[in-house]
């Protein structure tokens, strides 16, 4: 991806412009290039710098919906988990969950559940679910507090890395030949008569702004969507109520080995994960309605309590907040009841509104299902914009890198040549800037599996511009351990000028941004 080649195709006539580059945005981008409309999509800061780097990871059909008696969401996420895996088998993994039981009747009862999920699955299936003993809970997960623990059960649903599956699509998309650019948020709404025709776009590096031509709009900006609405009509009423998720991260010894631990209830009724991750336990999640949306929400302090809390119940050994290596938090953006317009309701889980001007909306959703809701969006905007029908092909589309096999599986081990998996078919080449550079050849940071090749890479193919697009979200340093992200940052931010051709003035302005955000990722 050229972000400067992009910059001047701004001029182009496009059939859709869609802002935002989250999971939704970047999903509507590949979709809508796949059948052939000319699209181009903005982001205002990077890709997947909201929501869609702040997830728990996991490919899923939801057990929670499942509990909550919602059979054919959880049919519709399944189905569009096992298209991920077959599409990006370099970045999805499969991974074996267990639900411990520490009373007598638990353990039969959420088999029953689960046998219903394998059922669902259908030839999607990742594995059967089964009763476990207690020694084989235990054996799974030997950090399991043992104290009344009676068994169990195991069960299978996917993980992938977040940002990396966000650039993986925006790679994708421009394979398809859409214009893609980030660091550029859309200022304005042109309008023709009462009618959209295109947006205003700023373009953050060179201060310019540029008129943007397009058939349909559409707003795929999360929990900002509101915003965007009101950018068409002041008086648009709220379709978002944004909710609150934090997220700790620990070192493996809280969880070693390649199982996750699934809470299907806690004492205030939510689920709670431990789940390895590139060598690393993520804890979460909360679920916080917050007041209005930002663009770095903080965890509250009891937010971080109850998870330290959960935690220390259900692990031997209670995590404390020095152990904390990492935090993070993501806004959900639930679609609020009771909204007055024109509904295209597709799925209880996502929705598309369509506003008089012609702007087309898309809220709500997960991340396993953005492909779903690409077609969704797409098959709603080429209507507005009286685009020739195309059938949807990216069901079976291989995203970019994918290997012509599906036994590139993802690895929650996070040594650097597994980091390089995820690459896929250019791992090779990323390895090759290693071995022609001397410089490029070392790790970030000795606690850290990237490389310095990564680095160059990002900002080369990947279109990172800054040093946190390279340390947040190219490479997961600051969520893998936020110190180490830090220690780095001086000699990460060198190799990034470097390529990018930047003064010692800009090194510095990145440096004191960059910490600034990491030490917000650190509670103590
Ligand atoms: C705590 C938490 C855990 C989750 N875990 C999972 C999980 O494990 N599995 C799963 O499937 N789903 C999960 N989800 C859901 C999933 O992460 C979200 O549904 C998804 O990421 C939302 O993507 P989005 O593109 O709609 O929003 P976002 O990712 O927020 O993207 C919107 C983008 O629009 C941009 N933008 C805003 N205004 C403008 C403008 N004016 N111009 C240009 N760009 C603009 C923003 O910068 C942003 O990048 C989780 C969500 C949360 C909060």
């Amino acid at each position: 991806m050229d972000r400067a080649r992009n910059v001047d195709r701004l001029s182009d006539p496009f059939d859709l412009a869609i802002i935002g580059g989250g999971a939704t945005g970047l999903g509507a981008a590949v979709e809508a290039a796949a059948r052939g409309y000319r699209t181009v999509l903005l982001e205002a800061r990077d890709f997947a710098q909201g929501t869609s780097s702040r997830s728990t990871k996991l490919v899923h059909g939801g057990v929670r919906y499942l509990a909550q008696g919602n059979v054919g969401l959880v049919r519709e996420a399944l189905l569009e988990r096992g298209r991920l895996r077959r599409n990006a088998p370099h970045l999805v993994g499969d991974l074996e969950f267990v639900v411990p039981a520490y009373a007598w009747w638990s353990g039969p009862c959420y088999g029953v559940g689960l046998k219903l999920y394998d059922v669902l699955a259908g030839r999607h299936r990742l594995g059967t679910s089964q009763l476990l003993s207690r020694a084989q809970v235990l054996e799974r997960i030997p950090t399991l507090e043992p104290d009344q623990l009676k068994g169990g059960v195991r069960y299978f649903d996917g993980q992938f890395d977040d940002a990396r599956l966000a650039v993986t699509l925006a790679l994708t998309a421009d394979d398809l030949g859409a214009v893609l650019v980030n660091h550029a948020p859309v200022v304005a709404l042109l309008k023709s008569g009462e009618k959209l025709q295109g947006v205003r776009v700023l373009d953050e590096e060179s201060g310019r702004e540029h008129a943007v031509n397009a058939r349909v709009v559409v707003n795929a900006t999360g929990v900002f969507a509101d915003a965007v609405r009101r950018m068409d009509d002041p008086e648009a009423p709220a379709l978002v109520a944004p909710s609150q998720g934090v997220h700790l991260v620990l070192p493996d010894v809280f969880l070693p080995g390649n199982h996750a631990l699934m809470i299907p209830k806690t004492d205030d009724g939510r689920v709670l994960f431990v789940v390895p991750w590139h060598r690393r336990a993520l804890v979460g999640t909360t679920d916080t309605p917050v007041p209005e949306a930002s663009v770095e929400p903080r965890p509250l302090e009891e937010e971080v309590a109850f998870l330290l809390e959960h935690a220390a119940r259900y692990l031997s050994r209670d995590p404390r907040r020095e152990d904390v290596l990492s935090v993070y938090t993501g806004l959900r953006p639930l679609v609020r009841n009771g909204g007055t317009e024109r509904t295209a309701s597709l799925s209880r889980d996502h929705s598309v509104f369509e506003s008089p001007s012609g702007l087309v909306t898309i809220v709500g959703g997960k991340w396993t299902t953005y492909r779903r809701m690409g077609q969704d969006v797409v098959d709603h905007a080429a209507r507005v914009a009286g685009l020739p029908e195309r059938p949807s092909t990216t069901a079976e589309l291989r995203l970019h890198g994918a290997p012509p096999h599906e036994d590139a599986q993802l690895s929650t081990m996070g040594t650097p040549s597994q980091m390089l998996a995820a690459h896929g078919t250019e791992a090779d080449q990323v390895r090759q800037l290693a071995e022609e550079d001397p410089e490029l050849a070392v790790p970030i940071h000795p606690r850290l599996p990237y490389l310095m090749a990564e680095v160059a890479w990002a900002v080369r193919r990947e279109m990172a511009r800054t040093l946190e697009d390279v340390l947040s979200r190219r490479t997961r340093a600051l969520v893998l351990d936020a110190r180490a992200a830090l220690e780095c940052a001086p000699a990460v931010a060198r190799v990034i000028a470097r390529e990018l051709g930047r003064e010692e003035t800009w090194i510095q302005e990145q440096l004191t941004s960059f910490e600034r955000r990491a030490r917000e990722s650190l509670l103590s």
